[in-house]
């Protein structure tokens, strides 16, 4: 009997949180049901400028709702379609692009990360339990920090940016460093994006724990598909 295997989106930007995504949360739960995934992490951008103001308990509750639409959408969705949403969320700072896996609401009422150095950025995800990964390491202008992360998504499979991701130098990069993570997500942002990549697994992502557990085994496979091949073909 053939094993069963699980497929698990890491990188996933919903329209009602993210700007730049053309799909709301619920669509793209859909979406990735029919695709055969049983796992979606949500990993809408932090905008710093949603949280730098806040203060009082209210301004903060206000900023983690918007914050969290996409993902609480992708989350009601889930729940009746049997689908696992787990909650992430993708920080841009300096050159470089950072998705933090472990989170819960706590870890947004931390604004200073907004301003912090790459090894500051650590240290905080350290103290707390959270799993660094460098999103897209080698697009167009990134200069990876691989001392300052757990992993890298040596597959960013982007619809629009696979052919500027490098992802064979984020793979060379990784060779270097064996006890890094690594992984891949679709960085979805249209259905066009969708289920390009992520990981299988056999075992079923329920949690972030569940997810780092895997990647950490070592016992997955990445998926890819380049811009050439149609995932729903295959
Ligand atoms: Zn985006
Ligand atoms: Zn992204």
């Amino acid at each position: 009997m053939e094993k069963k295997t699980y497929k698990t989106e890491t990188h996933l930007h919903c329209s009602e949180t993210s700007g730049c995504s053309a799909i709301g949360g619920a669509e793209f739960v859909r979406i990735y049901k029919d695709a055969g995934y049983s796992t979606i992490f949500v990993t809408d951008h932090y905008r710093r400028k949603r949280f730098e103001d806040c203060e009082t308990e209210e301004q903060y509750r206000a900023a983690i709702d918007k914050q969290l639409a996409g993902y609480y959408a992708a989350k009601a969705e889930g729940d009746k379609i049997g689908v696992t949403v787990l909650m992430s969320c993708e920080l841009h700072i300096g050159k470089n692009d950072y998705l933090f896996y472990g989170i819960d609401e706590s870890f947004f009422y931390h604004k200073e990360i907004g301003t912090m150095t790459p090894e500051e950025l650590f240290d905080f995800c350290n103290e707390r339990g959270y799993t660094l990964i460098a999103g897209h390491p080698f697009r167009e202008t990134r200069e990876p920090v691989p001392h300052a992360v757990h992993g890298l998504e040596i597959v960013n499979a982007s619809f629009n940016h696979y052919h500027h991701n490098n992802n064979d130098k984020a793979l060379a990069l990784a060779e270097t460093l064996p006890n890094h993570l690594r992984t891949s997500g679709s960085d979805a942002h249209y259905k066009s994006d969708a289920a390009r990549g992520g990981i299988i697994s056999e075992k079923k992502i329920e949690s972030a724990a569940d997810y780092i557990e895997v990647l950490r085994s070592g016992n997955y496979e990445i998926i890819c598909f380049p811009p050439e091949v149609d995932p729903w073909e295959v």
